[in-house]
């Protein structure tokens, strides 16, 4: 049995902690899949952090080389927590959410055979969650290597990008916008 198993037992009570606190980040596809479904502009619902507000830097290849400096694409949060969190502290675009929110809150790594070696919760909130519950372990795995697959794509984007706005300044240009980065992504 690989260690924190026990963990496939979880089950959300719908507290809604893990769309207050945390800051999400968000891939290309999260802002094209929620724009797409929901008519929501990217403008409303992205938000731009430096290394001060996230802590990230053991992954420097998600932040933007923008005009203002390096920075990562995340979820805008308002008063109450995600821009789409609801009043009665439910996700409003349940069925679009981004990939990050569907993975929380398990965390699995595995072994050289590709078998779970060990599952952990996340630990950016306060999650009260009960372990009365059941997961399907392939279900789990799936989300994680879609989520995984996502990330390493946009993380490609990016470094096209930084690439091209290294260029920019060895030519004595700024480099450009977090609007123009999500042009280049096909977002706007
Ligand atoms: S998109 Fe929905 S599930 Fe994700 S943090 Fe926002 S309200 Fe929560
Ligand atoms: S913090 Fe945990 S228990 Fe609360 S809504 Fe999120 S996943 Fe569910």
């Amino acid at each position: 049995m690989a260690t924190g198993e026990r963990f496939l037992k979880f089950r959300c009570t719908g507290c809604g902690n893990c769309c207050k606190d945390p800051i999400l980040p968000l891939t290309d596809q999260d802002v094209v899949r929620i724009e797409q479904r929901t008519g929501v502009e990217a403008k409303t619902f992205v938000r731009w952090v430096d290394r001060n507000a996230i802590e990230m830097d053991d992954e420097p290849e998600a932040f933007v080389r923008l005009r203002q400096g390096k920075r990562v694409m995340v979820m805008r949060q308002g008063r109450g927590g995600c821009h789409f969190l609801g009043k009665d502290d439910r996700c409003t675009i349940y069925g679009s959410r981004p990939l990050g929110c569907r993975i929380f809150p398990f965390d699995p790594t595995y072994n050289e055979q590709g078998k779970l070696r060990r599952l952990k919760l996340i630990q950016a909130t306060d999650c009260l969650y009960e372990l009365d519950g059941g997961n399907d372990w392939n279900t789990v795995r799936e989300l994680h290597e879609r989520h995984d697959g996502a990330t390493t794509r946009y993380h490609e984007r990016i470094a096209e990008w930084n690439r091209t706005q290294a260029s920019r300044v060895r030519q004595g240009k700024r480099a450009q916008t977090a609007r123009d980065f999500l042009t280049f992504l096909g977002v706007l």
